[in-house]
């Protein structure tokens, strides 16, 4: 899976970072999300839909490989 972020739409609340800190960060004095990891394995599936799930201004999403 590849996980794309809508700059339009990120806000930089961090929902996403507290699901999977290994693929989403926010970084002190920025003010959207950091992808730490743009093609997570498949064990990081989960926490990933939860972080496009509750992503406040639907900024996620997956696109399958
Ligand atoms: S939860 Fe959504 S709006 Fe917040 S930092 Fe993550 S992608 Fe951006």
């Amino acid at each position: 899976m590849h996980v794309v972020v809508d700059r339009d739409l990120c806000q930089g609340h961090g929902m996403c970072a507290l699901e999977d800190p290994d693929v989403f960060a926010i970084h002190r004095g920025e003010d959207q999300v950091t992808l730490l990891d743009e093609t997570p394995s498949e064990s990081h599936r989960a926490a990933v839909e939860n972080a496009v799930r509750y992503c406040p201004t639907t900024a996620l999403s997956i696109e399958e490989t």
